[in-house]
């Protein structure tokens, strides 16, 4: 802990000897980074103090096996929540949590599948976790058996004179299908139209007792890595609705597993697969039976938001608040597996803890006040986000904006040379971006993989949902885009939400700085200026307001 330099009850001459140190110091490093001139003496100063040595100290804490991967309606989340605590009293935070404590309850649900939930094939087991697992949307109680048939995409479509479900009756039978689209039609146009849900729908509607899908190969996820997801416990809201009862089951099989399915129907799975490319494909019966009985075990129990701030000097607008967020949690223990999570998020928490040392060191402190919101449930969809800003404890309509602390661990691939600005483009945040990144000679690039659909997918969206302008970073070295794309996806590939992602000896620390330095001086640039920032009337959030509680406006 770098407290331990800035003791309080030094001796005034101490106290101005570092001061004179660290007057001294500015100059040399400002010299080393002579774009950082840019700055203010103010922002120079707050840059000094976003240490080094506490964001390194912070992750490796957060990362550590002792959090027990810090998962949701875990002990591990719980300590974790109660360690973040501990930090925020320790920086004179304010409590801005549950009854003047710095948490915030959430009631949370757990869903595994208990005793008795099978894949039987002819009799025989099919493994659950490896050979299949079922889309939690549709786990629900109940027990279906009947006969496999393959309806290849099971695509209807007169326009091209095809049907994958003539000549077969669908009623009672486990339909085998291939998630689509073939590769004879553009995958853009298929989502568009909604085509695997139209289709699944169609199957259903034709008395199908349950789908499983196989993989063609050609998928940026296969089965192998959604089964990997949905094996997993699931958390949801205590409150929210279950699984449809009447909903089919939706299961995923491997590779393996489907070769299987098709060992009775004189035609291998290979085969089977080019025969689903054609249009003139007809559906065949697999002269297999399948049993998928689903007992889903539920639990309820609770996980902590951990919300704190620093009130604002200035007597008015330190009734405005800019929100850091970061999720704490990770996906915990699972088959008694520890998933550390260090890149995804205990870096980004770690970033969001050090710029809070450093506003704490502040004196006078930012006009406008700051909250640091430490979420859980993330991993499961944004959960600990949306409550708060569904139940802020802060005056929403006063809330400036987010800046969200997200990682995949891209800022320590080595020196920051780009980032992208998720939300830039819709609020007056993008320019903010643009003059913060140039002061460190930091090109701002649009999203590389518009199609991940990043901007949905963390929880400054929550803030968008309620109409306050938000922003997360997604920063890297030297390179383009595409080189930057290529390295996340080799590293999502071995360690994306995996027990192996640990903090690493190779790791570049003075970039999670740079990211953590970024994200400071913006946070006060906005504490400081005259006004809250504004929504693009170009953008389609342009006309939403703080304290929104209708539907955002669809993509377009
Ligand atoms: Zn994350």
């Amino acid at each position: 802990m770098q407290f331990s330099r800035i003791r309080s009850g030094r001796s005034t001459f101490a106290a101005l000897l570092l001061l004179t140190l660290f007057i001294l110091q500015v100059p040399a490093q400002m010299a080393a980074r002579p774009e950082l001139s840019s700055l203010t003496p103010e922002e120079k100063a707050l840059v000094e103090r976003i240490s080094l040595d506490s964001l390194k100290g912070f992750t490796n804490a957060i990362a550590a096996d002792e959090m027990e991967g810090r998962g949701t309606m875990q002990t591990g989340g719980d300590k974790a929540a109660e360690w973040i605590a501990s930090r925020y009293k320790e920086l004179g935070l304010k409590p801005l949590g549950d009854k003047g404590s710095f948490l915030q309850s959430i009631k949370f649900r757990e869903t595994v599948l208990g005793e008795g939930t099978h894949f039987k094939m002819d009799g025989a087991d099919l493994v659950h976790g490896k050979d299949w697992a079922i889309v939690p949307q549709t786990a629900s109680e109940k027990t279906v058996k009947g006969q496999m048939v393959f309806v290849a995409y099971g695509i209807v479509a007169d326009s091209i004179n095809r049907n994958d479900l003539k000549g077969v009756n669908l009623k009672n039978k486990i339909v085998v299908m291939i998630d689509g689209p073939p590769a004879n039609i553009p995958k853009e146009a298929w989502d568009k139209q909604n085509a695997s849900q139209i289709f699944r729908g169609m199957i259903m509607q034709a008395g199908a007792k349950g789908i499983v899908y196989i993989g063609h190969g050609r998928e940026k996820d296969p089965p192998e890595v959604l089964i990997d997801y949905f094996k997993r416990r699931q958390i949801s809201l205590a409150d929210e609705p279950g699984p449809l009862p009447l909903y089919p089951p939706v299961i995923y099989a491997s590779s393996e597993a489907a070769a299987k399915f098709f060992e009775k129907s004189g035609v291998a799975y290979k085969d089977a697969l080019a025969m689903a490319e054609r249009n003139d494909f007809k559906a065949f019966e697999l002269n297999r039976e399948a049993e998928i009985a689903i007992k889903p075990k539920n639990t309820k129990g609770t996980s902590s938001n951990v919300v704190g701030y620093i009130e604002g000097s200035d007597p008015k607008l330190k009734e405005e608040a800019i929100v850091f967020s970061a999720h704490y949690d990770a996906y915990g223990v699972l088959d008694g597996k520890v998933y550390n999570g260090a890149a995804d998020n205990a870096l980004g928490t770690a970033e969001m803890l050090a710029v809070a040392e450093a506003y704490s060191k502040m004196d006078p402190k930012p006009k406008r006040s700051m909250i640091f919101l430490a979420v859980t449930g993330e991993e499961y969809g944004l959960y600990g986000s949306k409550f708060w800003a569904q139940n802020p404890t802060w005056d929403i309509k006063k809330v400036s904006a987010n800046l969200n602390l997200d990682t995949i661990g891209s800022e320590v691939y080595g020196p920051i040379k780009l980032v992208v600005g998720y939300g830039a483009e819709h609020s007056t945040l993008g320019p903010m971006l643009d003059e913060v990144a140039a002061s460190y000679g930091i090109k701002v690039i649009p999203d590389p993989a518009p199609e991940e659909k990043v901007f949905l997918r963390s929880d400054h969206y929550s803030f968008v949902e309620r109409g306050v302008p938000a922003l997360m970073l997604l920063c890297g070295p030297e390179g383009t885009g595409e080189s930057l794309v290529a390295r996340i996806k080799a590293w999502e590939k071995l360690h994306y939400h995996q027990p192996s992602d640990d903090v690493m000896g190779d790791w570049h620390w003075e970039g999670a700085k740079t990211v953590a330095d970024l994200m400071g001086i913006l946070g006060l640039r906005l504490s400081n200026q005259e006004g809250m920032p504004s929504w693009n009337k170009s953008s389609r959030f342009g006309e939403l307001k703080r304290g929104n509680t209708g539907e955002l406006p669809e993509e377009d």
